[in-house]
Protein backbone atom coordinates (compact mmCIF):
# COMPACT_ATOMS: atom_id res chain seq x y z
CA UNK A 1 0.00 0.00 0.00
CA UNK A 2 1.77 3.04 -0.88
CA UNK A 3 -0.86 5.57 -1.39
CA UNK A 4 -1.45 6.36 2.91
CA UNK A 5 2.08 7.15 3.47
CA UNK A 6 2.22 9.60 0.83
CA UNK A 7 -0.56 10.87 1.88
CA UNK A 8 0.74 10.93 5.79
CA UNK A 9 3.91 12.49 4.78
CA UNK A 10 1.98 14.86 2.40
CA UNK A 11 0.29 16.32 6.12
CA UNK A 12 3.39 16.54 7.85
CA UNK A 13 5.03 19.01 5.46
CA UNK A 14 2.27 21.52 5.98
CA UNK A 15 3.88 23.64 3.43
CA UNK A 16 6.56 24.55 5.12
CA UNK A 17 9.06 22.01 7.19
CA UNK A 18 8.45 17.95 7.52
CA UNK A 19 8.64 17.41 10.77
CA UNK A 20 9.93 13.97 10.23
CA UNK A 21 13.02 13.80 8.40
CA UNK A 22 12.63 11.72 5.14
CA UNK A 23 15.50 10.78 2.96
CA UNK A 24 13.98 10.76 -0.94
CA UNK A 25 16.02 10.47 -4.42
CA UNK A 26 14.99 13.68 -6.67
CA UNK A 27 15.55 13.24 -10.19
CA UNK A 28 15.75 16.37 -12.00
CA UNK A 29 14.82 16.72 -15.77
CA UNK A 30 18.78 17.43 -16.45
CA UNK A 31 21.72 16.37 -14.82
CA UNK A 32 22.01 13.40 -12.08
CA UNK A 33 19.64 12.31 -9.33
CA UNK A 34 20.08 13.89 -6.22
CA UNK A 35 19.57 11.97 -2.61
CA UNK A 36 19.00 13.94 0.60
CA UNK A 37 16.58 14.96 3.54
CA UNK A 38 13.27 15.93 2.22
CA UNK A 39 13.19 19.50 4.45
CA UNK A 40 10.36 21.58 2.20
CA UNK A 41 7.94 21.48 -0.67
CA UNK A 42 5.91 24.21 -1.12
CA UNK A 43 4.35 25.63 -3.88
CA UNK A 44 7.01 27.04 -5.88
CA UNK A 45 9.90 24.53 -4.95
CA UNK A 46 11.22 21.70 -3.19
CA UNK A 47 14.03 21.73 -0.51
CA UNK A 48 16.37 18.85 0.29
CA UNK A 49 19.38 18.16 2.68
CA UNK A 50 22.20 17.30 1.21
CA UNK A 51 25.25 15.83 3.18
CA UNK A 52 26.22 15.33 6.72
CA UNK A 53 27.24 17.43 9.59
CA UNK A 54 29.93 20.46 8.03
CA UNK A 55 29.28 19.67 4.80
CA UNK A 56 25.45 19.56 4.53
CA UNK A 57 23.60 22.12 2.09
CA UNK A 58 20.00 22.79 1.19
CA UNK A 59 19.56 22.11 -2.55
CA UNK A 60 16.36 23.52 -3.76
CA UNK A 61 14.47 22.42 -7.18
CA UNK A 62 11.55 23.82 -8.63
CA UNK A 63 8.70 22.00 -9.29
CA UNK A 64 9.43 22.94 -13.30
CA UNK A 65 12.93 20.96 -12.86
CA UNK A 66 11.40 18.05 -11.46
CA UNK A 67 11.05 14.92 -13.32
CA UNK A 68 10.15 13.03 -10.00
CA UNK A 69 10.75 12.35 -6.41
CA UNK A 70 11.22 8.72 -5.01
CA UNK A 71 8.18 9.57 -1.92
CA UNK A 72 5.46 10.45 -5.20
CA UNK A 73 5.28 13.47 -4.03
CA UNK A 74 4.19 15.52 -6.71
CA UNK A 75 3.30 19.60 -6.79
CA UNK A 76 -0.67 19.13 -6.65
CA UNK A 77 -0.05 16.80 -3.18
CA UNK A 78 1.96 19.32 -2.21
CA UNK A 79 -0.42 22.63 -3.06
CA UNK A 80 -3.27 20.59 -1.48
CA UNK A 81 -1.46 20.36 1.46
CA UNK A 82 -0.78 23.80 1.59
CA UNK A 83 -4.06 24.99 0.94
CA UNK A 84 -5.65 22.63 3.71
CA UNK A 85 -3.23 23.76 6.44
CA UNK A 86 -3.56 27.73 5.36
CA UNK A 87 -7.32 28.76 4.14
CA UNK A 88 -6.86 31.79 5.14
CA UNK A 89 -4.14 32.82 3.02
CA UNK A 90 -5.90 31.52 -0.20
CA UNK A 91 -6.47 33.99 -2.82
CA UNK A 92 -9.79 34.70 -2.80
CA UNK A 93 -9.73 35.04 -6.75
CA UNK A 94 -8.47 32.13 -7.39
CA UNK A 95 -8.71 30.45 -4.84
CA UNK A 96 -4.64 29.52 -4.32
CA UNK A 97 -4.14 27.90 -7.78
CA UNK A 98 -2.62 31.08 -8.79
CA UNK A 99 -4.69 31.01 -12.52
CA UNK A 100 -7.93 32.11 -13.24
CA UNK A 101 -9.90 31.64 -16.20
CA UNK A 102 -8.69 33.53 -19.44
CA UNK A 103 -10.77 36.70 -20.21
CA UNK A 104 -10.01 36.86 -23.43
CA UNK A 105 -10.98 33.59 -24.95
CA UNK A 106 -13.04 32.37 -21.37
CA UNK A 107 -10.86 29.99 -20.67
CA UNK A 108 -11.17 27.92 -23.74
CA UNK A 109 -7.70 28.66 -24.82
CA UNK A 110 -8.43 29.47 -28.63
CA UNK A 111 -10.45 32.02 -30.12
CA UNK A 112 -14.12 30.35 -31.85
CA UNK A 113 -14.09 34.14 -33.32
CA UNK A 114 -11.53 33.87 -35.34
CA UNK A 115 -10.84 32.31 -38.60
CA UNK A 116 -9.37 29.04 -38.92
CA UNK A 117 -5.83 28.75 -39.93
CA UNK A 118 -3.94 25.76 -41.42
CA UNK A 119 -3.09 22.98 -38.81
CA UNK A 120 0.41 23.65 -37.65
CA UNK A 121 0.29 20.19 -35.81
CA UNK A 122 0.11 18.32 -39.45
CA UNK A 123 1.53 20.88 -41.57
CA UNK A 124 -1.89 21.23 -42.68
CA UNK A 125 -2.30 17.74 -44.37
CA UNK A 126 -4.79 15.88 -41.67
CA UNK A 127 -2.33 13.13 -40.90
CA UNK A 128 0.38 12.91 -38.54
CA UNK A 129 2.82 9.66 -37.86
CA UNK A 130 1.55 6.57 -36.06
CA UNK A 131 1.90 7.20 -32.43
CA UNK A 132 2.59 3.96 -31.22
CA UNK A 133 6.07 3.25 -30.02
CA UNK A 134 6.90 0.16 -31.71
CA UNK A 135 5.47 1.20 -35.14
CA UNK A 136 7.83 1.20 -37.86
CA UNK A 137 6.70 2.32 -41.01
CA UNK A 138 3.19 0.68 -40.21
CA UNK A 139 4.86 -2.13 -39.16
CA UNK A 140 5.33 -4.06 -35.51
CA UNK A 141 6.80 -7.17 -34.44
CA UNK A 142 5.00 -10.36 -35.37
CA UNK A 143 3.54 -11.40 -31.65
CA UNK A 144 2.61 -14.74 -33.27
CA UNK A 145 4.04 -18.27 -32.24
CA UNK A 146 6.96 -18.20 -34.95
CA UNK A 147 10.69 -18.48 -34.97
CA UNK A 148 12.21 -15.40 -34.00
CA UNK A 149 15.48 -13.62 -32.66
CA UNK A 150 13.87 -12.32 -29.54
CA UNK A 151 11.84 -14.32 -28.58
CA UNK A 152 13.43 -18.20 -26.98
CA UNK A 153 16.83 -18.99 -26.79
CA UNK A 154 19.44 -19.32 -29.46
CA UNK A 155 22.66 -20.12 -29.33
CA UNK A 156 25.40 -20.00 -31.90
CA UNK A 157 26.09 -23.32 -33.74
CA UNK A 158 26.76 -25.30 -36.99
CA UNK A 159 27.72 -23.27 -40.02
CA UNK A 160 28.12 -20.57 -37.94
CA UNK A 161 24.07 -19.97 -37.94
CA UNK A 162 21.98 -19.14 -34.50
CA UNK A 163 20.01 -22.17 -33.36
CA UNK A 164 17.30 -22.56 -31.07
CA UNK A 165 16.92 -26.18 -29.46
CA UNK A 166 13.50 -27.65 -28.35
CA UNK A 167 13.66 -30.06 -26.03
CA UNK A 168 11.26 -33.44 -25.91
CA UNK A 169 11.19 -36.68 -24.42
CA UNK A 170 12.51 -38.00 -26.66
CA UNK A 171 15.79 -36.14 -26.70
CA UNK A 172 15.64 -32.87 -28.72
CA UNK A 173 15.06 -31.21 -32.76
CA UNK A 174 16.62 -27.85 -33.64
CA UNK A 175 16.10 -25.36 -35.90
CA UNK A 176 18.59 -22.39 -37.62
CA UNK A 177 17.82 -18.64 -38.08
CA UNK A 178 17.00 -19.43 -41.45
CA UNK A 179 13.47 -20.71 -39.97
CA UNK A 180 12.51 -17.90 -38.56
CA UNK A 181 8.99 -16.89 -39.36
CA UNK A 182 7.79 -20.43 -39.12
CA UNK A 183 5.89 -22.21 -36.29
CA UNK A 184 7.68 -24.91 -34.46
CA UNK A 185 4.86 -26.79 -32.46
CA UNK A 186 4.64 -30.11 -30.36
CA UNK A 187 3.09 -33.12 -32.97
CA UNK A 188 2.48 -36.47 -31.89
CA UNK A 189 5.08 -36.45 -28.75
CA UNK A 190 7.70 -34.23 -31.07
CA UNK A 191 8.47 -30.70 -31.92
CA UNK A 192 7.38 -30.07 -35.41
CA UNK A 193 7.62 -27.28 -38.22
CA UNK A 194 4.06 -25.95 -38.77
CA UNK A 195 5.59 -24.05 -41.87
CA UNK A 196 4.99 -20.29 -42.07
CA UNK A 197 3.38 -18.35 -39.48
CA UNK A 198 0.19 -17.55 -40.38
CA UNK A 199 0.16 -13.90 -38.64
CA UNK A 200 3.56 -12.49 -40.25
CA UNK A 201 3.88 -15.45 -43.45
CA UNK A 202 6.67 -15.65 -42.43
CA UNK A 203 8.17 -12.20 -42.39
CA UNK A 204 8.41 -11.33 -38.93
CA UNK A 205 6.14 -8.17 -39.04
CA UNK A 206 2.83 -7.32 -39.10
CA UNK A 207 0.75 -4.56 -39.25
CA UNK A 208 0.56 -2.10 -36.60
CA UNK A 209 -2.70 -1.93 -34.94
CA UNK A 210 -3.15 1.47 -34.37
CA UNK A 211 -2.56 2.56 -37.79
CA UNK A 212 -3.47 -0.50 -39.68
CA UNK A 213 -0.21 -0.47 -41.30
CA UNK A 214 -0.59 3.25 -42.81
CA UNK A 215 1.67 4.69 -41.05
CA UNK A 216 -0.40 7.75 -40.45
CA UNK A 217 -2.65 8.18 -38.36
CA UNK A 218 -5.72 11.17 -38.23
CA UNK A 219 -4.03 14.25 -36.64
CA UNK A 220 -5.58 14.78 -33.17
CA UNK A 221 -5.29 18.49 -33.27
CA UNK A 222 -7.41 19.22 -36.40
CA UNK A 223 -9.17 15.78 -36.51
CA UNK A 224 -8.09 15.17 -40.39
CA UNK A 225 -9.88 18.97 -41.27
CA UNK A 226 -6.18 20.10 -42.04
CA UNK A 227 -7.50 23.56 -40.17
CA UNK A 228 -7.52 24.79 -36.63
CA UNK A 229 -8.82 27.70 -34.85
CA UNK A 230 -5.80 29.75 -33.93
CA UNK A 231 -4.63 29.47 -30.29
CA UNK A 232 -5.47 32.32 -27.44
CA UNK A 233 -2.38 34.37 -27.15
CA UNK A 234 -3.22 35.78 -23.89
CA UNK A 235 -3.27 32.61 -22.29
CA UNK A 236 -2.22 28.58 -21.69
CA UNK A 237 -5.07 26.06 -22.10
CA UNK A 238 -7.68 28.64 -21.69
CA UNK A 239 -5.92 30.19 -18.23
CA UNK A 240 -3.74 32.86 -17.49
CA UNK A 241 -2.12 34.06 -14.38
CA UNK A 242 -4.56 35.26 -11.40
CA UNK A 243 -4.02 39.17 -11.54
CA UNK A 244 -4.79 39.32 -7.67
CA UNK A 245 -2.22 38.19 -6.94
CA UNK A 246 0.41 37.58 -9.30
CA UNK A 247 0.22 33.69 -9.69
CA UNK A 248 0.96 33.08 -6.28
CA UNK A 249 -1.87 31.77 -4.79
CA UNK A 250 -1.67 33.33 -1.94
CA UNK A 251 -3.87 36.45 -0.67
CA UNK A 252 -0.21 37.95 1.28
CA UNK A 253 1.18 39.29 -1.06
CA UNK A 254 -0.27 42.48 -1.16
CA UNK A 255 1.95 44.73 1.16
CA UNK A 256 -0.25 47.02 3.30
CA UNK A 257 -0.01 50.55 1.81
CA UNK A 258 -0.68 49.20 -1.61
CA UNK A 259 -3.80 47.89 -0.91
CA UNK A 260 -4.92 51.23 0.88
CA UNK A 261 -3.87 52.95 -2.20
CA UNK A 262 -6.88 53.86 -4.31
CA UNK A 263 -7.34 53.08 -7.83
CA UNK A 264 -6.00 54.35 -10.85
CA UNK A 265 -8.83 56.31 -12.89
ZN1 LIG B 1 -7.21 32.91 -23.60
ZN1 LIG C 1 4.87 -14.47 -37.17
ZN1 LIG D 1 1.34 2.30 -36.68
ZN1 LIG E 1 -3.82 18.73 -38.19
ZN1 LIG F 1 -4.99 34.68 -7.19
Amino acid sequence: MRTLPTLVLALLLAGTAARAAEMVMLTPNEGKSVTGELIKANREKVVLKVGEGDAAQEVSFTWEQIKKISNGITREKALLTWAKNHPELLCESCKGEGKVFCAACNGKGFLPDLEKVPCTKCAATGLMPCPYFSCKLGKVPCDGDCLRPEVGTWTKGKEGLMWRRYVFNGGFAEWSERHYGEVIKMKDGRPTNMGKCPKCKGTLKMDCPVCEGKKTVTCVACKGTKLMVPNCEKCKDGKSTCPDCGGSGEKAAKKPDEAKTPAKP
